[in-house]
C-alpha cells in the first residue's frame, strides 16, 4: 500500500491528507492530495498542506543525539538529560525544572510529558507555545460555561446565514475553513462581516469591514449588547433559563452605545438583528491580546444574550492555531490546568495521583510561558526541556528569551531540525520524528480527533517524542509508569483517564477507546467529542448547569510613550507557518512573501518620510530592526504592521518579536503580541 491516511502538520483546521509513497518511501518523494472522507476538509487543502510533500526531506534535519556538539547514542544522551534533570530537582526542588512543549506534538507525546512533570517530578512548570495562541479563549470558556469546551462545528458554519470574523485573517490563516464559508456564501446566501482593524485579505472580501479602532473589540461588543437590548433582540426566555447575569451587568452596559464607535457600526447591528443563525469565529486578533479573555467573554456574552448557542449554525467558535492545541488542552499541556480538563482542587489532584500512582503529582498550577521564561532569566528554574518548539523566534520580547536560555545551566531541545535559532542554544539536543514518520492523534478546532500515521521511515536515529519522553522517564527511576510498548498503550491510557474528566462529553466520547486494540487504533477513523451530547439539554458544567454572562470593561492602553507613537501589530503570512523551519523548505511557499514587510498607512508613510518598497526601521522599548515597507491604506492610521515568522537565522532583520511585548492578560496569561508602541524611521542603503 503506498496510499497512507493522515492529517495536515500546520493549522487548527486539521485538514485529512492522502500521502502517497509510491513504491519507495525511503525516496521520500510524497504526492499530497486532500482526503475527500475527512470531514473537516472533504478533499480541499491550501496551499502549504499541498506542499507538505516538500517538507518531508532529509536535508536539516537532527538524525543523532548531540551532546554539545558532539556525537551522542541514546543511551547515553539519555541518562545524561535524566541525571542532570535529577540533580538538578534533589538539590533545587521539583519547581527548578520546566517542560516548554509545542501544539505541534500529538496527543499521546503531550500526555507523557504531562505526566512525568505533574506526576512525577511533581511540578506544574509544564507549558505550551498554545499559550501564545488560544489561552484567552480557554479562559473565556471556562468563565462563560464552567468548562472549556468549544460549542460550535464546523458544520455549524456550513448552516449559518451570518458569519462574523473577529480578528482573523480566515483567508491567510485558516484557509480551508475560509473555502468552507466561501461555500456557504455561495450555496445559501450566508453574509460574512470581518472585524478587524486592518483591511485584510478577508476583510476585502466579505459583505461588511468593521474596521475597529486597535483593541476596538470590546466596546464594540458591549456596544452591540446595548443597541440589542434596546431593540429588544435579547432572548431573554433563553437567558431566564440558561444563564446568571451579574448584579448591575445590563446597567454596566449604559454609555456603551456613546463611544467612539466604527461607522460600520449600524449596519453591523442590522445584520446581527436580521440573522438567528450566526457563528462568531474569533482567533488571535481576539486572544492576544492583554485582555484577550475578557474580548472572549465579551463575544460570548453577545451569544448567550441572544441565545445564539447549542444551535444549529449559532455559537461563538475560538479558532486554534496548532494541529493539536486542542489536544493539549485534553491532556493538561498547559501549566493552568492538571490533565483532562481537571483542576487543581484536594479531590481533583489525589484521584490524579491515585491513577497514576503518583504520590508526588503536583498540587498546584505552574509558570505559564511568559512567567516561565522570566523564571529561567532570573534562575529559578535551572534547566528546562523545549519540545518541537522555537521560543527564541517566537516568544514575545525574544532577545531576553534568548539571553535567559544563554544563562541557563542546562536547556534541552527535542526537535525534528538541527539548527532552529532555540537548538542553538542547547546544551543537548534530541532528534525526534517528523510529519509523515511520527504516529498518534491530534485534534482541530472543532474537537475532531484524528489520526497522524508515519508513512516514512525515521530520519537517522530520531525517535517518537512520547518514545523519548518515556525513556528519560525510566532512567530517572520512574520506569513502571512509563512503560508503554506502542503509541496505541499511550493513547489507551490517556482515553482510560478522561473517566476522571470534568467534561462529561470528553468522558462519553473517549473513555469507549480506552479497550481499542493495536490495529484498530491503527484503523481509527476521524470523530468528534462532544457531538453527541446537546449543550441546552445537558447544561453547561457549573453545577447550576447554566451559563455565565461576565462584565467586561474597556481595555486601557499599554505602553503610551509618546518616544513609541504608533501601534505594532503582528500577524502571519498565508504560505509559512510560525518561524519557517519547515515552511522555508518550499521554494514555492517562500515565493508568495520573500521578506518581511512593514505595513504602514499612506498618511503616517508621509508623515514619517517612508516610500513604498523603501527601507523603515521599526524600534519599540525593545529593540529595532530593518523591513522594506509596503504603504497601504489597508492599514489603518497610527498603526503599522509586520510578520512573526523571520528568524536571525534567515534574515539580518523582521525578526519582529525582539519588538513585541511581553505584557500578558492577566486570566489566560497569553502575550499580547498585537499591540506595543512603535517608532518607525526611513533607512537610507548605504
Ligand atoms: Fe493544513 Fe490548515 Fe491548510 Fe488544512 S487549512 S491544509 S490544516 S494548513
Amino acid at each position: 500500500m503506498t496510499k497512507t491516511a493522515t492529517t495536515c502538520a500546520y493549522c487548527g483546521v486539521g485538514c485529512g491528507v492522502i500521502a502517497d509513497t509510491g513504491e519507495n518511501a525511503a525516496a521520500r518523494h510524497v504526492a499530497i492530495s486532500g482526503d475527500k472522507v475527512h470531514p473537516a476538509n472533504h478533499g480541499r487543502l491550501c496551499v502549504k498542506g499541498t506542499m507538505l510533500g516538500d517538507t518531508v526531506g532529509l536535508e536539516g534535519r537532527l538524525t543523532a543525539p548531540f551532546i554539545g556538539n558532539r556525537r551522542a547514542n541514546w543511551d547515553e544522551a539519555t541518562r545524561f538529560v535524566a541525571k542532570t534533570f535529577a540533580d538538578t530537582i534533589a538539590e533545587h526542588g521539583p519547581d527548578s525544572v520546566a517542560f516548554y512543549v509545542s501544539g505541534q506534538l500529538l496527543t499521546e507525546d503531550y500526555y507523557v510529558a504531562n505526566k512525568l512533570m505533574k506526576g512525577f517530578i511533581g511540578s506544574g512548570n509544564i507549558d505550551t507555545n498554545s499559550r501564545l495562541c488560544m489561552a484567552s479563549a480557554v479562559a473565556a470558556h471556562n468563565r462563560a460555561f464552567g468548562e472549556d469546551f468549544v460549542p460550535v462545528t464546523y458544520d455549524d458554519l456550513d448552516e449559518a446565514d451570518l458569519i462574523v470574523l473577529v480578528g482573523s485573517n480566515t483567508a491567510w490563516c485558516h484557509p480551508v475553513v475560509w473555502q468552507r464559508i466561501e461555500k456557504a456564501r455561495k450555496d445559501r446566501g450566508t453574509k460574512i462581516v470581518v472585524i478587524d482593524p486592518r483591511r485584510t485579505e478577508t476583510a476585502a472580501e466579505a459583505d461588511l469591514h468593521v474596521a475597529i479602532a486597535h483593541d476596538g473589540d470590546i466596546p464594540l461588543f458591549r456596544a452591540l449588547l446595548a443597541e440589542m437590548k434596546g431593540r429588544g433582540e435579547v432572548d431573554e426566555g433563553f437567558v431566564a433559563q440558561h444563564c446568571n447575569v451579574p448584579d448591575g451587568f445590563w446597567h454596566g452596559l449604559n454609555g456603551a452605545l456613546g463611544e467612539d464607535l466604527p461607522e460600520a457600526f449600524a449596519a453591523l447591528a442590522d445584520m446581527v438583528a436580521a440573522h438567528p443563525r450566526m457563528v462568531t469565529v474569533f482567533s488571535q486578533g481576539a486572544n492576544q491580546s492583554v485582555r484577550g479573555t475578557d474580548k472572549g467573554n465579551a463575544i460570548i456574552n453577545l451569544h448567550l444574550a441572544m441565545g445564539r448557542i447549542g444551535k444549529a449554525g449559532a455559537g461563538p467558535f475560538s479558532m486554534t492555531g496548532q494541529p493539536n492545541a486542542m489536544g493539549g488542552r485534553e491532556v493538561g499541556g498547559l501549566a493552568s490546568t492538571l490533565t483532562c480538563h481537571l483542576g487543581f482542587s484536594e479531590d481533583e489532584v489525589s484521584a490524579v495521583a491515585e491513577f497514576w500512582q503518583a504520590p508526588a503529582t503536583c498540587s498546584t498550577p505552574g509558570l505559564k510561558a511568559v512567567d516561565m521564561f522570566r523564571a529561567v532569566h532570573d534562575g529559578r528554574i535551572k534547566a528546562i526541556w523545549i519540545m518541537a518548539t522555537n521560543p527564541a523566534v517566537s516568544m514575545p520580547d525574544a532577545g531576553f528569551v534568548r539571553e535567559a536560555l544563554e544563562k541557563c545551566d542546562f536547556v534541552v531541545v527535542s526537535d525534528c531540525m538541527a539548527d532552529t535559532d532555540t537548538a542553538r542554544l542547547a546544551h543537548v539536543r534530541l532528534p525526534a520524528l517528523g510529519w509523515g514518520e511520527k504516529d498518534g492523534t491530534v485534534t482541530n478546532s472543532e474537537r475532531m480527533v484524528s489520526r497522524q500515521r508515519a508513512f516514512l521511515p525515521a530520519a537517522g536515529e530520531a525517535r517518537a517524542d512520547w518514545k523519548i519522553i518515556a525513556d528519560v522517564a525510566a532512567a530517572m527511576g520512574f520506569g513502571d509508569a512509563f512503560g508503554w510498548q506502542s503509541v496505541a498503550s499511550v493513547f489507551r491510557e490517556y482515553t482510560a483517564m478522561t473517566l476522571l474528566s470534568k467534561q462529561r462529553r470528553l468522558q462519553l466520547d473517549l473513555t469507549d477507546k480506552a479497550q481499542l486494540r493495536d490495529d484498530e487504533y491503527d484503523a481509527m477513523e476521524p470523530f468528534r467529542w462532544g457531538g453527541a451530547d446537546p449543550l441546552l439539554e445537558t447544561g453547561f458544567s457549573f453545577p447550576d448547569r447554566r451559563a455565565r454572562l461576565i462584565d467586561v470593561a474597556p481595555l486601557a492602553a499599554v505602553e503610551t510613550d509618546p518616544a513609541f507613537p504608533l501601534r505594532l501589530n503582528t500577524g502571519r503570512y498565508r504560505d509559512q507557518w510560525h518561524t519557517m523551519t519547515r515552511t522555508g523548505l518550499s521554494a514555492r511557499l517562500v515565493r508568495h512573501r520573500s521578506e518581511p514587510l512593514v505595513e504602514i498607512h499612506p498618511a503616517d508613510a508621509e508623515s514619517f518620510g517612508i516610500t513604498d518598497g523603501g527601507l523603515a526601521r521599526i524600534s519599540t522599548p525593545r529593540g529595532s530592526t530593518v523591513l522594506r515597507a509596503k504603504v497601504t491604506d489597508g492599514q489603518a492610521r497610527g498603526t503599522i504592521f509586520s510578520p512573526m515568522h523571520w528568524t536571525d537565522l534567515l534574515s539580518s532583520g523582521g525578526r519582529s518579536n525582539r519588538l513585541t511585548a511581553p505584557h500578558v492578560d492577566p486570566v489566560s496569561g497569553q502575550p499580547g503580541f498585537k499591540d506595543c508602541g512603535a517608532a518607525i524611521e526611513a533607512v537610507t542603503p548605504d
